[in-house]
């Protein structure tokens, strides 16, 4: 539908998977160092989920990359955002495979 479509295909055929893994494992590692900087504990005191906009306890409050690093999300603030376990077990809820065949095909798709 979307150009986009065609060049994560293309994108997928030419990296091939080692690349990826190596790239997963470097985003994680980014993730985790992110987890113990001031911008994120500021963020958990706040307490604020980016997906409800509810005010939550700081131990119910979790980190979500709004792009998975499955999908060739990053590390970095713009990607990572709080939520409550409620909406990031919501977000879980859907394995890669279903997001990217959801985006694919629309999000009237239900499974
Ligand atoms: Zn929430």
């Amino acid at each position: 539908m979307k150009t986009r479509m065609g060049k994560s295909a293309r994108q997928r055929g030419d990296d091939g998977s080692t690349a990826g893994e190596e790239n997963f494992r470097i985003e994680k590692a980014k993730a985790r160092k992110l987890r113990k900087s001031q911008w994120w504990l500021q963020k958990v005191q706040e307490g604020v989920c980016h997906y409800c906009g509810g005010k939550f306890k700081a131990e119910e409050i979790t980190m979500d990359h709004i792009v998975p690093i499955s999908r060739g999300g990053k590390s970095v603030k713009g990607n990572i955002v709080a939520a409550c376990k409620p909406c990031n077990s919501k977000k879980k809820y859907y394995t890669p495979a279903e997001i990217i065949l959801r985006e694919d095909m629309g999000n009237d798709v239900t499974f």
